[in-house]
């Protein structure tokens, strides 16, 4: 498998980076890999790096995000914080990756049984962990719990919402991605990864 180069990433369009993450999860959950020599490209990708995507996920031990999509060296710009929040600085890294970098592809990613979302249902405080939490509690506020603690459905529709609350905080708060998604340019695309199966469901 080779490393993207300028013009390989210079002909993809932004379905087709979806398209080639779509396929890579296909090939995971089956437990099938490319061929890749990384070595090989590691010396392939020193000299430069033409990503087709930028994919924002959660910091979980449990989401390797190369693996998942079975992608090499040179694929994909990873940023993660914990729950996927978006702030000034993970916009500036997508802003980076599409307008300079030429990624065809923003994936917003959570993740089944998130530790951050459970823990903004749970009102959890504790030092900058709070701060960071409160980016989830708009989605928390748009889930009427059915008792005192929000089940596990609940929690899972609150890292929906949140996947939804980041992406309309990346169209609102940065005008380069927003007026690239509408010329076409890139697309900008929520996913949840299941833990228990290794599916990406793009939504
Ligand atoms: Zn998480």
């Amino acid at each position: 498998m080779k490393t993207q180069t300028k013009l390989s990433q210079d002909n993809l369009t932004p379905k087709d980076a979806l398209s080639i993450l779509v396929k890579g999860n296909q090939r995971f959950i089956q437990n099938l890999k490319l061929q890749r020599n990384v070595i090989e490209q590691v010396l392939e990708t020193s000299s430069g790096q033409y990503p087709f995507a930028v994919i924002h996920s959660c910091i979980d031990s449990r989401v390797p995000v190369e693996l998942v999509f079975d992608q090499g060296f040179g694929d994909v710009f990873s940023t993660r914080v914990a729950g996927n929040i978006i702030n000034e600085d993970v916009l500036g890294s997508m802003e980076y990756g599409c307008k300079v970098a030429g990624a065809k592809i923003v994936v917003v990613m959570a993740h089944t049984k998130c530790g951050a979302v459970t823990a903004a249902c749970n009102h959890v405080e504790l030092g900058n962990v709070t701060a960071l939490l409160e980016k989830i509690k708009p989605s928390v506020a748009k889930v009427q719990p059915s008792s005192d603690v929000m089940n596990e459905s609940e929690i899972e529709r609150v890292a929906i919402l949140n996947v939804e609350h980041s992406i309309q905080r990346i169209k609102s708060e940065s005008k380069i991605l927003n007026d690239m998604e509408e010329m076409g340019e890139i697309k900008i695309v929520g996913a949840v990864y299941s833990v228990e199966t290794g599916g990406v469901d793009f939504l």
